[in-house]
């Protein structure tokens, strides 16, 4: 393999995932125990000695991927794919960088090694593909032995790069380039180099493996002292009480521990982090939504919630009345059946600050699994 020690490699891993139509952003299909992202950077690094590997992320997860490589750098994604690379263009101080998308998953170390073996040979080196189906521009057929379909990665000198970047909107470095008036090069590209842009596609990268399913165990614990006056909100429903809950938020006990048991099992820290109790937005939130915004981040994020179950100790109000109908409202929020959201309660025994009637403190666990996406192939 040709030098590469003259390149930071940058891969752009920040989407929304809007049109892949699944639950998980492309970026977090898991391969193994490893998230999609983490894999084609690995595989890249084993490829060739890079001097640096840069991450484009969405802004939200940036320290949750941090976690899984502390190695590489992260860099915020933009609103759009050229606003992210201006900015991964801040971490790159070598004379070269190596670009590619995320979707572009499955790396051909034979492509690799043609970039690298073109360097020096324009500003930037592009791999492209022939047509093979017949092209119709418009309506009318055009010869497409002329046609090249341009893949990533793409090298590019940094220094031409960053200057083409200003010029306008564009969809790739090569176009960006090109309109400079610099000179690019086209190479031979990869049909491995396909990329996955929708699920069908799944089944079309043959370098993705399935993900492990083992479970990931999270805990969770909160107390909340009463409030004489105030609505009890517990498990998502109203409860009818003299008093509710001292707090910020609307107070909801039983959601919070479980937000803290879902956040524990993802490995992404706990309520607080998330959401602030200085922070004005989550005065009196209703904390359902701060739930389902949970849920959705770990969904987003390659994982799948399995089971929650959750012990409330109240020495008053009665809550047996109330478990069916906890139950089946944290299981909407959840997206679970109501036999996976099991809901308990039990007292005290007169004994601690909950024997005394001066509040309730809830316990729940939860188990996540790596989102399956091979059962949608
Ligand atoms: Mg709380």
């Amino acid at each position: 393999m040709e030098t590469a020690t003259d390149i930071t490699l940058v891969l752009l891993a920040a989407g929304s995932s809007t049109r892949f139509g699944l639950p998980a952003k492309k970026q977090w299909l898991y391969q193994g125990r490893e998230p999609l992202w983490l894999r084609v950077a690995e595989n890249f690094e084993a490829a060739a000695p890079f001097a640096r590997i840069v991450i484009v992320g969405a802004p939200d997860e940036l320290a949750y991927m941090r976690l899984f490589a502390p190695e590489y750098r992260y860099v915020p994604g933009g609103s759009s794919r050229q606003a992210s690379l201006r900015n991964a263009l801040t971490e790159v101080e070598t004379p070269w960088v190596l670009v590619n998308d995320i979707a572009r998953c499955c790396l051909d170390p034979a492509l690799l090694e043609r970039l690298l073996t073109h360097k020096n040979e324009a500003a930037c080196i592009v791999p492209a593909l022939p047509a093979v189906d017949t092209v119709y521009y418009r309506n009318t057929p055009v010869d497409r032995g002329e046609i090249r379909l341009i893949q990533t990665p793409q090298l590019s000198r940094s220094a031409v790069l960053r200057r083409a970047l200003e010029k306008g909107d564009f969809t790739d470095e090569s176009s960006a380039i090109h309109a400079l008036g610099e000179k690019v090069v086209l190479i031979e590209g990869s049909p491995r180099a396909h990329k996955l842009t929708t699920p069908e596609d799944l089944a079309r990268l043959e370098c993705l493996e399935a993900p492990a399913s083992e479970p990931l165990v999270g805990m969770g614990l909160d107390t909340h002292a009463f409030e004489a006056g105030k609505a009890m909100i517990l498990g998502g429903i109203s409860i009818d009480s003299p008093f509710g809950f001292k707090a910020h938020s609307d107070g909801d006990v039983a959601v919070h521990a479980l937000i803290d048991a879902l956040l524990g099992a993802a490995g992404m820290g706990d309520i607080g982090e998330h959401f602030p109790d200085n922070d004005p937005r989550w005065k009196g939130a209703d904390s359902m939504r701060l739930l389902e915004a949970v849920v959705s981040r770990i969904r987003g994020c390659g994982l799948t919630l399995r089971n929650v179950d959750l012990s409330i100790l109240a020495e008053t109000p009665r809550l047996s009345p109330y478990k069916e109908q906890m139950r089946t409202r944290l299981a909407a929020g959840l997206g679970l059946p109501a036999s996976r959201v099991n809901v308990k309660a039990t007292t005290s025994e007169k004994m601690g600050f909950v024997g005394r009637k001066e509040g309730i403190t809830v316990h729940a666990v939860a188990t996540l699994g790596y989102f399956n996406w091979k059962e949608h192939l």
